[in-house]
């Protein structure tokens, strides 16, 4: 996945020309401007990986065909409730958080074990795997553990996705078995906010 956050539609579109069909973003606002400029493109999948407040949610499933970071249980609760209001079904990944982070959102191992009937009965959401970052101060030997155990997770739970790494360190979680890369600098050039 190219993710396209604080880039304009026309680094997405000459993405787009050379055959990218998978972008990320993590804005409502900003995202729904650059869909409406390339609408041209109808093939582009849109994911949506940043942190999804409830008010955003409907904009969301409406602009967005995979959702990346349900992260509570109230969350995919309201995602399937409102996925029923508007006739959708939508694609998600649960976000996961495998070591501490005070700066990420997502599940713990356990939290997530203990919802997970609940969660897998709403309707109107295919969950297709999990989502994880790694905290910054993880050296790559560290990432590559913490993808792991992400893995084995996803595994234990049926899911066949793992949507982890990123510019820093893909080829560890490929190595690992992402399945989902998200990748931002490395294709766009470095980030400015
Ligand atoms: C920005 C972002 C990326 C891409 O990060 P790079 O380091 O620029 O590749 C990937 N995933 C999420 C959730 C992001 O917010």
């Amino acid at each position: 996945m190219a993710v396209s956050k604080g880039k304009p539609s026309s680094a997405i579109r000459s993405l787009a020309l050379e055959g990218q069909i998978d972008f990320g973003e993590s804005k409502l606002q900003e995202a729904l401007i650059k869909i409406e400029d390339l609408t041209d493109f109808p093939e582009i999948r849109w994911h949506f990986i940043g942190p999804l407040q409830k008010n955003k949610v409907r904009g969301v499933i409406k602009a967005f065909h995979v959702i990346h970071s349900v992260d509570s249980l109230k969350l995919a609760q309201r995602i399937s409730r409102i996925c029923s209001e508007e006739h959708k079904n939508v694609d998600i990944m649960i976000q996961v958080k495998l070591r501490e982070d005070p700066a990420k959102q997502g599940f713990s191992h356990d939290n997530l074990l203990e919802v997970w009937a609940e969660i897998m009965e709403l309707p109107n959401i295919q969950i297709k795997g999990l989502m994880t970052i790694a905290p910054i101060e993880l050296d790559l030997s560290q990432r590559k553990d913490l993808f792991k155990d992400c893995r084995s997770l996803a595994d234990k739970l049926g899911l066949k996705d793992c949507s982890m790494g990123m510019s820093q360190d893909w080829q560890v979680a490929i190595e690992a078995g992402s399945t989902w890369v998200r990748l931002g600098s490395s294709l766009f050039g470095e980030r400015h906010k």
